[in-house]
């Protein structure tokens, strides 16, 4: 039964991403996420019905646009399949909670930032205001324990990413330091520091790859979005193994 739900979960999870994809790139161009109906960018030719199978028209399609052959990117049908998953594995990690809720927000919205992020190397506050408020809300009736560690974790998550923007003159984003005071919210103190040293290892490694792919010499600058985003889903669910193994290995 746990199996039929989780892919109940995983379905709903890939069709809320198809969505995702269409608010993190429409909503930094403060394009309306309703109209007009999905297109391919290069022809505009709106998309059937068919089309907008998450994932499945993708291969369908073979990867074209049906108009003009144009390539369609990778990255859509790999975010849908993504969040499906995340969503499948929330309900795993979670059941039916109330903390399932938080967790289905908090996803939901690493979703969209990263399409952003990836797309136009921003987070749109138009995205994070109201999923900070929501989940401010959420962490209000579904308290951390203590309950003041959200509230900590926010502010101490903001204060250490200002810090390093300021240190680093620029070397972070806006977008990242108040993403980081919404996953102060959630995750509280030690999971969101534990989220930065994640997400920093993360960064170097996809920078690394990235540099290289680009030759020497180039600079090219890297989101640090989805490092943080796939930092703070792993400490979200995980965090608090990872440093029980720490002490065990290390004290
Ligand atoms: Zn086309």
């Amino acid at each position: 039964m746990d199996i039929v739900i989780g892919l109940l979960f995983f379905i709903y999870g890939i069709v809320f991403g198809s969505f995702f994809n269409v608010v993190g790139l429409r909503v930094p161009k403060k394009e309306s996420i309703v109209s007009p109906p999905s297109h391919c960018t290069n022809c505009n030719r709106n998309l059937g019905v068919l089309d907008l199978v998450p994932v499945f028209s993708y291969i369908f399609l073979k990867g074209k646009c049906r108009g003009c052959n144009t390539k369609i990117s990778f990255i859509y049908p790999f975010m849908e399949f993504v969040t499906g998953a995340l969503f499948a594995l929330a309900y795993f990690q979670l059941g039916f909670s109330l903390e399932l809720v938080v967790a289905i927000l908090f996803l939901s919205l690493f979703v969209i930032i990263t399409v952003s992020d990836i797309a136009y190397m921003l987070i749109p506050d138009k995205v994070l205001l109201p999923f900070a408020i929501v989940l401010l809300v959420c962490r209000i009736l579904i308290p951390l324990t203590p309950w003041w560690d959200a509230l900590l974790g926010a502010v101490v998550g903001f204060g250490v990413l200002y810090f390093i923007a300021v240190v680093s003159k620029g070397g972070m984003g806006g977008g990242d330091i108040k993403l980081f005071f919404v996953i102060g919210l959630v995750l509280g103190t030690v999971n969101t520091l534990l989220t930065l040293f994640v997400a920093a290892f993360i960064g170097s490694i996809i920078g690394i790859i990235i540099l290289r792919r680009a030759g020497k010499g180039r600079k090219t600058p890297v989101p640090f979005g989805p490092s943080i985003a796939i930092g703070a889903i792993l400490c979200y669910f995980w965090g608090a193994d990872l440093v029980e193994w720490y002490m065990t290995m290390f004290t």
